[in-house]
This record gives structure tokens, C-alpha cells and sequence, in this order.
């Protein structure tokens, strides 16, 4: 069966918005990345995913006879942008991405901005009218410096990407992920009032206010642990990442000390006695068979 993420109402009459899961399931992708399609006539892909022929396929089967206007990507990560060319050449549409996001990948395409609006169900190159539905680009380093998200306009859904997941906690990884930076994008996003949450993983978010306090305490006691670690001792980012999650499977050990040192990393810029941060990682999502367990429930 093909999963799907139809939200119960669509808030609007004009807007159809539908997720479909990509079959790339662990513990920093969780049920797998939602390939998001947006608009009624013609429609926009967010994020089209892995470069998995079979996701590819059902894409394909969810768009049904429909134009792809634009595809927009949130971020480089692979599971998110791996498969944008195959998908550009399939449905002959333009990528469209932040600077840095089309400067990691090396695609050709449309650089968004903060504030950019992009079109839903018209013509992809021409500008929305008033009152008509449209995505608006929103800025959110954090998670990845080169990270956008997208507000559907009229209806506030927030389509958040890797800032903020259906479950668990996103991912923020030293050196490309930056704590300060996450904290003033999830701040950022609150002031948009968001109705919902579509995130890139995991299921919608219907409480979106909700969760978006969430996010931004989780991150505060987490570095709060932290703190409290270097208090009664721990001075490696091992030892710290050993006091505050415990005993962890060594496939998990790198990503959980990646987030140590992206905290540690903002107890120095609050000007904090912090060890040295590691040397991080960047975010690697290998086939489910190489990823056991799970940190908390969730991610780092
Ligand atoms: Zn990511």
C-alpha cells in the first residue's frame, strides 16, 4: 500500500496538499521523508526525496496527469534532495532551493530568498495574485545552514522540513547544524502562527504551537544536561555525551556527540567555561540495516 498523509481538512477549498512517504525508514529519517505535493490544478513538489526509482514511481502515481510547476527542495541532505534531477527530468520542472542548497547539490535552478513567494496551481513563472494561494520562503538555519521552509498562504501551513519532525527531536549536528541559529528559527516560526505542521518526517502537526514550544525547551534542557555535566565533571565531549544519554549503541554515538558539541558550541558563544566542541559530523542516513536503536525515542 502506498502511505500517505492526506490532513483531515484542507483548510482551504483551493489548496490540496498530500504527503508521500519515501521507503527510507531509521532513526534521523523515522517512517521516511515525506515528498510533500501542493496545489489543486497544477501542483508544487517539496522536497522530492532519495533517489529511489520506487518513491520516484509513486510521486509519479500521486501527481497523476497534473503540471509540476516547481520542485522545492528545504535542504542539501540526501534524503531530501538526493532525488531532485531524476525528478526535474520526469516531470520537466525547475528546481528551486536556497543559494546554499543548490551550491551543495550542484543543481541548476531558481534561488529562493527569505520572503520569496512561490505560485500554487498557476503558472510557476508568474507572480500570485492577491488573495490566490502561494508558498512563501522562510529562512530557517539551524538544523543545516542552508535550510528554507515554506508558509502555504492563505492557509498557514507550515511546511518545516528538518527544523521540526512529526515525532521525536530534529537533528541539530556540529559543524553544519548551529544552535543559536535553530533557536532563532524555531522562534522565528512561532511568530508565523503557524495553524499546522507539515514537517519533512513524521506526521503532520496539528497542535503547531504546541509543538514548536516544545522544540525550543527541549533544545533549552538538553543544553541545560549539558551544563550541568561540565558542572559535576564531564570535560570531553564523550564524557558529557556518556552523562547525558547514557549507555548508546555505537552506531548513535557519533550523531549524539555531534549534537554535545553543537551545544557546547553555544555555551561558548553565551560565554560559558565550555569544553571544546569535537569535530562533529555531517548528517548521514545510510539503508536501515546499518541504524540500530534509537536515541530516546527520537534523534539527537
Ligand atoms: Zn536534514
Amino acid at each position: 500500500m502506498q502511505p500517505t498523509d492526506r490532513p483531515a481538512d484542507t483548510g482551504t477549498d483551493s489548496t490540496a496538499v498530500e504527503g508521500v512517504v519515501a521507503p527510507n525508514p531509521g532513526p534521523l529519517t523515522l517512517d521516511g521523508t515525506r515528498t510533500w505535493l501542493v496545489g489543486a490544478g497544477s501542483v508544487v513538489l517539496i522536497d522530492p526525496g532519495p533517489a529511489l526509482p520506487e518513491h520516484l514511481a509513486r510521486v509519479q502515481a500521486a501527481v497523476g496527469g497534473r503540471v509540476v510547476d516547481a520542485i522545492l527542495l528545504t535542504h542539501a541532505h540526501a534524503d531530501h534532495a538526493d532525488g531532485a534531477s531524476a525528478a526535474a527530468r520526469a516531470f520537466g520542472a525547475p528546481v528551486m532551493a536556497s543559494s546554499g542548497t543548490l551550491a551543495r547539490t550542484g543543481l541548476a535552478g531558481r534561488v529562493l530568498r527569505d520572503g520569496d513567494t512561490v505560485p500554487v496551481g498557476g503558472s510557476g513563472d508568474r507572480e500570485p495574485i492577491a488573495g490566490t494561494t502561494s508558498l512563501q520562503v522562510i529562512e530557517t538555519p539551524g538544523h543545516a545552514a542552508d535550510h528554507i521552509s515554506f508558509l502555504l498562504l492563505p492557509d498557514r501551513w507550515l511546511f518545516t522540513g528538518d527544523l521540526v519532525l512529526g515525532e521525536g527531536s530534529s537533528a541539530v549536528l556540529h559543524p553544519d547544524g548551529r544552535m543559536s541559529e535553530y533557536l532563532a528559527s524555531i522562534r522565528k516560526l512561532e511568530a508565523l502562527r503557524p495553524a499546522r505542521l507539515l514537517p519533512g518526517h513524521g506526521p503532520p502537526v496539528e497542535e503547531a504551537a504546541a509543538r514548536l514550544g516544545e522544540y525550543r525547551r527541549h533544545r533549552l534542557d538538553r543544553e541545560r544536561q549539558i551544563e550541568l555535566a561540565i558542572e559535576t565533571g564531564s570535560r570531553t565531549v564523550s564524557e558529557i555525551r556518556e552523562a547525558v544519554y547514557g549507555p548508546l549503541d555505537p552506531g548513535l554515538r557519533a550523531a549524539a556527540e555531534a549534537s554535545v558539541s553543537a551545544h557546547l558550541v553555544h555555551l561558548r558563544e553565551r560565554g560559558l567555561d565550555a569544553p571544546e566542541p569535537g569535530p562533529g559530523m555531517f548528517e548521514t542516513l545510510g539503508p536501515p540495516s546499518e541504524q540500530d536503536g534509537q536515541l530516546e525515542g527520537g534523534t539527537p
